[in-house]
């Protein structure tokens, strides 16, 4: 059985430290590095609800997307939500480990794991991380569909393919305009607006998506028209965890490590209903493509 300290240099090949963006907080949060791991499990989101679930599993090992404290703290007090499930994890002898951004940019990364999730190929990153000479790493990826599909199909299939959110999936532009390249991002892409713009594709697909640089977008025109596909931010990172859990697999077969790796089915998005307009004046102006939603309730696949 692998120590802790071993598992966690494995997954660091993955997702070396040094590659995440100087503001992120990834690497191990909790963990005794000689405690021997035998079970692992991957989530999005380090919140109660996921470490009560690692507990009930008898997870050694918890990796999650999301850094539990992006900033400094100076108390773990049981009374805050996050001293709390630090609490939890050390009095469970449970690991926590964070691959954030140095998961976004790598080969294969978030981005990869989207767009495998929507069956669409990838054919470079969105923006290339320059520090790497093949050209695969970096953040969002700029993809190709093989038989084009149109924005209307193309959501279906993202609130198919997606594990099911509130939130479904929301769209900005034509329903009918086909679709051929596309960009994708897991997470908030608000500030890739510029990049998608310069890869020329028919569409972007990520999250967390605001009124102003959504409108402002749409607005111009300059570069043809382009379609915004917006999801839960929980559903577009969720798919890493498959890719993360194989990858990680594939490590304990090679060793032998015989570990066991599990993925949380848990939705952990904030938002928890949805509520479609009916206001009897009002207008919009994609009407036909605001039905496009997977607000079914369940757990994801
Ligand atoms: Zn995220």
């Amino acid at each position: 059985m692998p120590r802790l300290s071993e598992v966690i240099a494995a997954l660091e090949t993955l997702w070396p430290t040094e590659r995440a963006e100087s503001w992120d907080a990834v690497g191990t949060v909790v963990g005794d590095p000689d405690q021997e791991v035998s079970r692992v499990l991957f989530a999005v989101d380090p919140v109660q609800e996921i470490v009560d679930e690692a507990v009930q599993l008898g997870a050694d090992l918890l990796v999650t997307h999301h850094p539990l404290y992006l900033r400094g703290t100076t108390t773990v007090a049981a009374s805050t939500f996050k001293g709390r499930v630090v609490h939890t994890l050390v009095k469970n002898d449970i690991a926590l480990h964070v691959a954030h951004t140095n998961a976004d940019r790598a080969d294969p990364g978030v981005s990869d794991a989207l767009a495998g999730a929507l069956d669409l190929r990838v054919v470079r990153p969105l923006i290339p991380d320059p520090t790497d000479p093949e050209g695969r790493r970096g953040l969002g990826r700029v993809c190709e569909l093989d038989h084009p599909l149109t924005v209307r199909e193309l959501a279906a299939r993202a609130a198919e393919r997606l594990p099911a959110t509130a939130q479904g999936i929301r769209v900005a532009g034509d329903p009918e305009a086909q679709v051929r390249t596309i960009a994708v991002s897991g997470g908030s892409g608000d500030s890739l607006f510029d990049d998608v713009r310069a890869a020329g594709v028919d569409a972007f697909l990520t999250a967390d998506l605001r009124h102003h640089p959504a409108s402002e977008f749409m607005a111009d025109r300059a570069h043809g028209p382009l379609a915004l596909l917006d999801a839960a931010h929980w559903a577009t990172e969720w798919p890493w965890c498959e890719l993360a859990a194989t990858q990680l697999d594939e490590i304990s077969d090679r060793h032998g490590w015989g570990l066991r790796v599990h993925v949380s089915p848990t939705v952990t998005d904030p938002w928890t209903a949805h509520a479609a307009s009916s206001h009897p004046s009002s207008t919009t102006r994609t009407r036909s493509a605001s039905r496009v939603s997977s607000d079914t309730p369940g757990a994801p696949n």
